[in-house]
């Protein structure tokens, strides 16, 4: 079974979140736990967060289906050594916050080299950042996603993935998130149903479905290979909406949190409706 959702606000409070999602017709969300334009967050307190798993229970949003974002500001494979430490504390505390609101699993972008460093130099320090992370805290996975290569982003190319989680020590803890809209910018082209199949099974070659850990399913305004994220809604940009059906029909994206992050939240429901038919079409 599929669950979708999209990246919903927590304004006001993270257990606005939950209830944002419902509202939608969503059974998975993502959201920032904290305010994602500044390096700290207020401290969570136990109120939000028995209010947080109260609203997930209502409506019956399981802690599998959440996958929280962290800051845009982080950058864990920073070449200079006091701006990485910045965000490698940062990370660190989201990864606790996570931590305390028994969140399974935390999603961000891998870095970037700013022109300074090699790759292979960028994602080992990347990697380390992760297992920094990962001997700070329990019980939360790392959860890497690709990225458009926007800049000098890592995470473009499958293989980018594969070099971070080799570098990871505890592999139980580490996963990835596929956004469609970076994968398309970064050269993969998803515009046909045969495409997206050779797309994922490039995938599974190089990474691996087994350590899939969420989706982010958004359309492209930039055309393949642009090397720039720029989100439409599905079926309206350059990406086509043949993927998304194609991912809502293949069992192996079953049970891990489909989340949209479109940029036309006023028809989110009609496109999480409109993912539920695809689905259901195969059923
Ligand atoms: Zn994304
Ligand atoms: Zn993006």
């Amino acid at each position: 079974m599929k669950r979708i959702g999209a990246h919903v606000s927590a304004a006001g409070g993270v257990s606005n979140a939950p209830l944002n999602a419902a509202a939608i017709g969503a059974d998975a969300f993502a959201f920032f736990t904290k305010n994602q334009r500044q390096w700290i967050g207020k401290p969570l307190e136990t109120h939000d967060i028995k209010a947080f798993h109260k609203a997930c229970e209502e409506h019956q949003i399981h802690r599998d289906h959440i996958l929280p974002h962290d800051s845009y500001l982080i950058n864990l494979g920073h070449p200079e050594k006091a701006k990485l430490q910045k965000s490698r504390d940062a990370f660190n505390e989201e990864m606790k916050r996570c931590e305390q609101m028994e969140l399974k699993q935390l999603n961000f972008h891998p870095g970037s080299h700013l022109q300074q460093i090699d790759e292979e130099t960028c994602l080992q320090l990347i990697s380390e950042s992760i297992n920094i992370a990962l001997e700070q805290t329990q019980g939360v996975t790392a959860v890497i996603e690709n990225t458009a290569g926007q800049g000098s982003n890592l995470g473009f190319r499958f293989e980018h993935l594969a070099a971070i989680m080799d570098g990871v020590k505890d592999k139980s803890r580490v996963g990835v998130c596929i956004d469609t809209c970076h994968a398309f910018a970064g050269g993969y082209d998803l515009r046909t149903t045969e495409s997206s199949a050779a797309v994922f099974e490039e995938f599974d070659q190089v990474v691996g479905f087994e350590w899939l850990r969420g989706m982010h399913l958004n359309d492209s305004k930039k055309e393949l290979g642009s090397r720039v994220d720029r989100h439409h809604s599905l079926g309206k940009g350059e990406i086509g909406i043949e993927a998304f059906r194609f991912i809502l029909q293949d069992h192996r994206f079953d049970g891990i949190p489909l989340i949209l992050e479109t940029i036309d939240s006023e028809i989110w429901a009609e496109e999480i409706a409109l993912l539920r038919g695809f689905e259901n079409e195969s059923t």
